[in-house]
């Protein structure tokens, strides 16, 4: 899945910096490419981030493609990478990021961002925030079901 992803750059853009202007190895872009030749993604190790890796789960890269096949293109900011707060699913392969949908910026009058967050959770996604959330007022975060238990 993570080759499919790589292969249509013009559906999934994926970002190889952080917002932050942290520059390491753990852009979204390195997480796909990493997950793509069959290693683990790594995290930041700045900010609230633990550093170290984890594996991009298949609950979340299935979710993005089908919704790419849904006929969204997104921009992808974060995926394991990027600091966010101390608990973040990010940090456990089952989160991501979009701040562009169908080339128009995310916020409160981009006029996809609603459908693409029901469509996420429909797909399973049981942690979907954007405008009108704190902190997410430019971005939405779309999060399958933690894998550690807590
Ligand atoms: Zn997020």
């Amino acid at each position: 899945m993570a080759k499919a992803i790589l292969a249509a750059p013009e559906k999934y853009k994926l970002a190889n910096y952080h917002l932050s202007g942290v520059s390491d190895n753990a852009t979204a872009l390195k997480n796909v490419q990493a997950t793509a030749a069959g290693y683990a993604a790594k995290r930041s190790s700045y900010a609230r981030a633990p550093g170290g890796y984890c594996y991009l789960q298949e609950n979340m890269l299935r979710g993005m493609i089908k919704l790419a096949k849904q006929g969204y293109t997104i921009a992808i900011s974060e995926i394991a990478g990027g600091g966010h707060s101390s608990t973040s699913r990010h940090y456990l392969g089952v989160a991501y990021d979009v701040t562009h949908i169908n080339g128009v910026k995310v916020s409160w009058n981009n006029p996809y961002f609603r459908a693409y967050m029901a469509k996420a959770r429909a797909l399973g996604a049981t942690e979907v925030l954007g405008p009108g959330d704190r902190n997410h007022s430019g971005h939405l975060h779309i999060a399958w079901p933690r894998t550690d238990g807590r």
